[in-house]
C-alpha cells in the first residue's frame, strides 16, 4: 500500500480535459493536452482545512481523479502508461478563480498553500480505469460528477502524453482535469472529493492570512 498524502516531487494538473467543464467557464477543449503545475507545498491530507485568504477574490473547488506514479518513466506509450501508475486519489484541484482571470500564468491561483486536499491511495492495479468515476459533494450536496469515459484525453494518453514532456518520478501527482459543476466555496464550507475506488478527501474551508503584496 502506498503511503497516503506523502508529498509528491510535482504535481502535473490538466486543464479543460472535460467539454461540458470547458464549456462553462467560456473555454476551447484543447487540441492537446494543457498541463500547468501546482507546487508541492500546497498538499493537504483529509480533514486539514483549506485556507482562504480574505483578499483572494473568488475561491473554486474542482474535485479530480489523480494519479500517482508508481516508477520513473520518460517517453511512455499510451499502451504503457498504467503500468507506470502506483495509485489513484481523489484530489481537490482549489482554485483562486478570480487570480487565475487576472493572470495569464496560473501559478498563483493555483499554488496557495492548502490548495492540494489530496485523499488516500488507492492501489492503481485493483482499479478499473474505464469504470472510475468522481463525485464532488459540498455541505453534503452534490455539485459534480464525472466519470473517465467523458475525458477529452483518456487518462493513458495523459500519462503518455505528460512522460514525453518531463520525466515523472515515483510519488509524482497528475491531476486529471475536473468535469463540469465547478463553484465557489466560503469559510464554514465542507468540500469531498470522492472517488468510485474508495479514495476521498474532505477538508473544510477557513479562513486564513491576507495574501498582501509582500514585502
Ligand atoms: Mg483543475
Amino acid at each position: 500500500m502506498a503511503r497516503a498524502n506523502s508529498r509528491p516531487g510535482k504535481i502535473v494538473c490538466v486543464g479543460r480535459n472535460y467539454a461540458a467543464h470547458a464549456a462553462e467557464l467560456g473555454g476551447k477543449v484543447p487540441s492537446e493536452p494543457l498541463i500547468f503545475l501546482k507546487p508541492p507545498s500546497a498538499v493537504i491530507a483529509a480533514g486539514e482545512p483549506v485556507r482562504m485568504p480574505p483578499d483572494v477574490g473568488r475561491v473554486d473547488y474542482e474535485g479530480e481523479i489523480g494519479l500517482v506514479i508508481g516508477r520513473r518513466c520518460r517517453r511512455v506509450s499510451e499502451a504503457a502508461a498504467w503500468n507506470h501508475l502506483s495509485g489513484i486519489v481523489a484530489v481537490n484541484d482549489v482554485t483562486a478563480r478570480t487570480l487565475q482571470r487576472s493572470d495569464s500564468q496560473w501559478t498563483r491561483a493555483k499554488g496557495l498553500d492548502t490548495f492540494c486536499p489530496v485523499g488516500n491511495v488507492v492501489e492503481a492495479s485493483s482499479v478499473d480505469p474505464a469504470g472510475l468515476s468522481l463525485t464532488t459533494r459540498v455541505n453534503g450536496e452534490v455539485r459534480q460528477h464525472g466519470t473517465t469515459g467523458e475525458m477529452v484525453f483518456s487518462i493513458s494518453r495523459l500519462v503518455s502524453f505528460i512522460s514525453h514532456v518531463m520525466t515523472l518520478e515515483a510519488g509524482d501527482l497528475i491531476a486529471t482535469g475536473t468535469p463540469e459543476g465547478v463553484g465557489p466555496v466560503a469559510p464554514g464550507d465542507v468540500v469531498e472529493v470522492a472517488l468510485s475506488c474508495g479514495s476521498a478527501v474532505r477538508n473544510p474551508v477557513e479562513g486564513g492570512e491576507a495574501l498582501g503584496q509582500g514585502g
